[in-house]
């Protein structure tokens, strides 16, 4: 099973991709994730990505492609955050045709501007394993700590508003055009990511029924 998650910054895609990975055993390859270890290790890609990231601006594709290549197996896996950009969807297609693969389905968590400022403005993430809670909406069960593993919550610095809005703008711009290349396509599959988490969780595990 081969699936993207495509949606703004803040829709929940990183969430509903952790359900799919646990429910079904495949891998997850979440380019925000995996930039934002770089950065923390200080690798020479981390290095080079941060300033973008701090930004809200995107990482260059070359670099991002090259990443995302590197992990793509033949077993299944759900893309969070990739393809950002038509290069990067292109680019993937390629890859895929070479190694004569396909998506099955791109799900489009659709939701609007204003939903998506009140939710990230709330969102902590663990700093040890990456699971994600919201102040309001899916709150740790003790204040500043991860359910999971008792990691520290914290705030992502391009969760801050001023990033936030940033952030859409680029969605705008470079992300959106993707709705329709994979409509086109005839891949494309829309949520409504208004409706609470468990609503569009199962919304998507009706979805990838029909895989
Ligand atoms: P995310 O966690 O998916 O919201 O990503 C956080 C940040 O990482 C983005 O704002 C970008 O700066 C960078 N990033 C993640 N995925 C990509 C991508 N596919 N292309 C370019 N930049 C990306």
């Amino acid at each position: 099973m081969k699936i993207i998650l495509l949606g703004p910054p803040g829709s929940g895609k990183g969430t509903q991709a952790r359900f799919i990975i646990e429910k079904y055993g495949i891998s997850g390859i979440s380019t925000g994730d995996i930039l934002r270890d770089e950065v923390k290790n200080k690798t020479e890609l981390g290095l080079k990505a941060k300033e973008y990231m701090d930004a809200g601006k995107l990482v260059p594709d070359d670099l991002v492609i090259k990443m995302v290549e590197e992990r793509l197996n033949k077993e299944g896996y759900v893309l969070d955050g990739f393809p950002r950009t038509l290069s990067q969807a292109k680019s993937l297609d390629k890859i895929l045709d070479r190694i004569n693969d396909r998506i099955d389905y791109v799900i489009y968590i659709d939701i609007s501007e204003e939903e998506i400022i009140k939710r990230m403005s709330g969102r902590r993430i663990c700093k040890d394993c990456g699971s994600v809670y919201h102040l309001l909406f899916n709150p740790p069960k003790v204040d500043g700590k991860c359910d999971l593993c008792e990691g520290e919550l914290y705030q992502r610095d391009d969760d801050k508003e001023e990033t936030i809005r940033k952030r859409l703008k680029v969605y705008e711009e470079d992300t959106k055009p993707l709705i329709k290349y994979y409509k086109d396509k005839g891949i494309l599959r829309r949520v409504d990511g208004s409706k609470d988490i468990e609503e569009v969780k199962n919304t998507i595990e009706d979805i990838i029924s029909n895989i």
